[in-house]
């Protein structure tokens, strides 16, 4: 195998949010532990060796990655906006290319410049753009419903700042907005990619959808098809590399069980933490088109 692409590695460092999504998935076993993000001794160390994937991967591979890409997600990444400025920076430092998945919520001018000067993309997770909808799916805080003009504008802001950011949009779609109609906000906000998943039954009966359902709103958007992604939960299983708050390894192999964690990767090392999970390469792979460019490297998290 020869391929030359980009190795991603999506860290959900905290599983923290001020939104309470009916179907969020944003949840790990902590075991009571600390966030590892909080100690930045630890935080540095974590990227160092997630960095040396690359590697170990391109020699047991026999591949070549033209670059390692950092992808944050949360929960809501930018609730500690000290420290997400600090792994950010960090990660642009150790040679990262750095993406991120946010609500948008605790986006102001200053963590609109950081992403502009720093990130290739932004994912924003935009459900409906209906007051009532947000509310009754989750998405507001002590009653201050997601404002999905406001992310509009911070659209547009960093566009300014940065005419070559890559903007993605992450929809869920389940009981309660499956009958909407989301044209008006892709057309104004003109993402690279929307990214459309039916709820899953585990997460929750209450917003559960059918086929059907899902195609009402697949239909009604499909003027939108060239830009609109989604994948089935095969092809979810075993072929991201997922880092959480823990700072392990995680996959979601068995959704009806939960996950499968590695030990600590600070603690026995990324080669022999990336072992302990079942990880699939040709999964992995199969990511990527024809045209060796990334399908899709955004978990259904945020
Ligand atoms: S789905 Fe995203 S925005 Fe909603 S509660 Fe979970 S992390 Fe927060």
């Amino acid at each position: 195998m020869h391929n030359t692409f980009e190795l991603v590695i999506n860290w959900h460092f905290t599983e923290a949010c001020n939104y309470a999504c009916d179907f969020c998935f944003a949840k790990w076993d902590k075991q009571g532990r600390k966030e590892l993000f909080h100690d930045e001794c630890l935080t540095d160390k974590l990227l160092d060796e997630v960095f040396e994937l690359k590697t170990i991967l391109e020699n047991e591979q026999n591949t070549k990655f033209d670059g390692v890409r950092l992808n944050l997600v949360g929960g809501e990444i930018f609730l500690y906006k000290a420290k997400a400025i600090h792994i950010i920076k960090r990660a642009k430092s150790y040679g990262f290319r750095v993406s991120a998945i946010t609500n948008g919520s605790r986006l102001d001018a200053e963590l609109l410049s950081l992403i502009a000067e720093n990130l290739d993309w932004i994912g924003f997770s935009v459900d409906s753009t209906n007051h009532k909808t947000n509310l009754i799916i989750g998405r507001s805080e002590k009653n201050k419903v997601m404002d999905t003009d406001k992310v509009c504008s911070d659209i547009h802001a960093l566009r300014k700042l940065n005419t070559e950011i890559d903007i993605k949009i992450n929809t869920v779609v389940n009981s309660n907005n499956f009958n909407e109609d989301l044209s008006g906000f892709i057309r104004d906000v003109n993402p690279s990619k929307w990214k459309v998943f039916k709820v899953l039954p585990s997460q929750g009966y209450a917003s559960t959808i059918t086929d059907t359902m899902f195609s009402v709103f697949l239909d009604k958007h499909s003027d939108f098809k060239s830009i609109i992604a989604s994948e089935d939960n095969n092809e979810m299983m075993d072929s991201y590399i997922m880092v959480d708050p823990l700072g392990r390894f995680f996959q979601n192999s068995n959704l009806t069980d939960g996950y499968v964690y590695s030990h600590p990767i600070v603690e026995i090392g990324v080669k022999k933490a990336l072992s302990q999970i079942n990880f699939s390469f040709n999964k992995f792979l199969g990511r990527y088109n024809i045209n060796e460019k990334l399908i899709d490297t955004v978990p259904r998290f945020t």
